[in-house]
């Protein structure tokens, strides 16, 4: 599985980044969340899943 971040949609809210520090963080320079690797490692696989589900504004993708 891969995750993303669509940057149209992100609005900082950062909810991702307590779902799942390991792979996400904001950016300094728009607060937009980003990835920090695409590929999520199956022990992260729930955490994603909570991210997506929690993100207020349905920017996180997997595929
Ligand atoms: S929870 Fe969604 S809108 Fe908020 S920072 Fe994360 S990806 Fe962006």
């Amino acid at each position: 599985m891969k995750v993303r971040v669509d940057d149209r949609l992100c609005q900082g809210h950062a909810m991702c980044t307590l779902a799942c520090p390991e792979l996400f963080e904001l950016s300094d320079e728009d607060g937009h969340a980003f990835v920090r690797q695409a590929d999520v490692p199956p022990e992260l696989a729930e955490k994603i899943e909570q991210a997506v589900r929690g993100c207020p504004e349905g920017a996180i993708q997997t595929y």
